[in-house]
């Protein structure tokens, strides 16, 4: 959450109770979110409005958790703006399917073709051809070829000396002739949208009658995505929107401006320079995000399902005094494993996927039954006190669970990193945990 809207939920969390003016003072706070985030201020205005309107409601202000509950409402709105259930490729009733990227110069429809078509073998299993249709950019086509050869994907080129039209013709003649079963047409971007490029585009569009167009947009380029997305599907009356650069450090609210502006869906998300960065839109994600949230709000579901919070609240004062021992390990990996992968968890929590060492805390829940020996036959002292373990104590509790010696080491190295990490968490970047966990 960014600092104001925690600070919001907080105070109103302590109040027990809430009125219009909490629920207003907290709609503030959503709409500088949503404004920092770069959303488009009238897409904001609109937004607001629905959202309080449904939070002054009776779900709000009988609720325990007003403050959280504001949120939730504020969430499920953004996904359902943002469209709802993620939207998936439309197949054409007679292959090959045809589906042409548009986007300003740079934007990454060359590189998100080709993702897109190992995208569709891979999980589709579909054969893809991609078409090398713009022949203005120097190497244009070249950086197609190379990306085609990576992929082991096909790639149809004409050179630069033939219209963008006709090779769009004679690549779908080329995909009908071997049975392929997309085409993905590469086109050429400009700085700036101009008539002679979308001249261009729409006559690519009158002779490949694609089922999809979809535009690219970079994610970074905020505001101004909303207006060039505006144009393009005026123009050219687009299918959809791939966002790219999401990897970049952007809140991501030009999906909610793009999607408001143009009511076309975003389809899939770009996330990196790598061929296989490519996912399906999550539009929940996306409104995590553009809150700030991470996926912060999945993780105070899964919080409240699976924890007891007494006893959580116990372990956040031991981790924070760092009095944890082998009895809270036990008890918080019975727990954990009820949550899924601890490294899942962690990562949901903002700023977390990039800690260091976090794969060193990762658990195979088939793992958890031989730690779980080993920590019995310690004493309860060794439990208590880990530090009691010496060389002699770990022999004979190797012994005890049947387990190698290296194996009782490597548990105890493992429980003094996760001790030592969830120390610094509960200090620092998890400010937050102990008020989710907590309240
Ligand atoms: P085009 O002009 O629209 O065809 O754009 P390109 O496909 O050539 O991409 C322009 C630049 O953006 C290239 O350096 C790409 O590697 C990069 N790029 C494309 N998509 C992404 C993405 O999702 N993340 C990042 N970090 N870079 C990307
Ligand atoms: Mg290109």
């Amino acid at each position: 959450l960014t600092e104001r809207l925690q600070n919001a939920m907080t105070k109103m969390r302590r109040k027990g109770k809430v009125s219009e003016a909490d629920v207003k003072e907290m709609m503030r706070e959503v709409r500088l979110a949503l404004l920092e985030a770069d959303v488009n201020f009238k897409v904001v205005k609109d937004f607001v409005k629905t959202v309080s309107a449904r939070a002054v409601g009776s779900e709000v202000l009988d609720s325990l958790s007003p403050g959280q509950q504001v949120i939730k409402i504020v969430n499920e709105e953004l996904t359902e703006l943002m469209g709802g259930e993620q939207a998936t490729i439309q197949i054409a009733p007679k292959a090959p399917t045809v589906v042409m990227m548009v986007g300003l110069q740079g934007a990454g429809k060359t590189t998100t073709a080709g993702k897109l078509a190992s995208y569709l073998r891979k999980n589709q299993n579909k054969r893809p051809l991609l078409i090398a249709a713009d022949i203005y950019r120097p190497a244009a086509i070249q950086q197609l070829e190379t990306i085609g050869k990576q992929l082991d994907v096909p790639v149809f080129s004409m050179g630069d000396q033939v219209s963008p039209v006709e090779i769009a013709r004679q690549g779908i003649e080329k995909a009908k002739a071997e049975h392929l079963d997309f085409v993905l047409i590469d086109t050429a971007g400009r700085l700036q949208i101009d008539e002679t490029l979308m001249q261009e585009l729409s006559d690519i569009k009158e002779t490949a009658q694609p089922t999809e167009i979809f535009l690219v947009v970079d994610a970074m380029t905020g505001q101004e995505a909303a207006n060039v997305a505006s144009s393009f599907n005026e123009q050219l009356d687009i299918t959809g929107v791939i966002l790219t650069k999401l990897d970049g450090d952007t809140r991501g609210g030009a999906a909610l401006s793009i999607r408001a502006v143009t009511g076309k869906p975003i389809k899939f998300t770009g996330s990196g320079e790598k061929l296989d960065a490519l996912e399906p839109f999550y539009p929940d994600r996306m409104a995590n995000r553009i809150l700030g949230m991470g996926d912060m709000l999945t993780l105070i579901e899964k919080a409240q399902e699976d924890f007891d919070e007494k006893k959580s609240e116990e372990m956040m004062t031991k981790l924070r005094e760092n009095s944890f021992d082998f009895n809270d390990f036990i008890e918080q990996m019975d727990q954990v494993s009820n949550m899924g992968p601890m490294e899942d968890l962690l990562k949901m929590i903002p700023g977390m996927s990039n800690v260091p060492g976090l794969d060193k805390l990762q658990i195979d829940p088939k793992d958890t039954a031989r730690m779980k020996a080993i920590v019995l036959s310690m004493t309860p002292q060794e439990r208590e006190n880990p530090d009691l373990l010496s060389q002699s104590r770990r022999r004979r509790i190797a012994r005890g669970s049947a387990r190698p010696i290296a194996e009782v080491n490597r548990l105890i190295k493992q429980f003094n990193e996760s001790k030592k990490m969830m120390s610094q968490m509960s200090k620092g970047n998890m400010n937050g945990m102990e008020n989710l966990f907590g309240q």
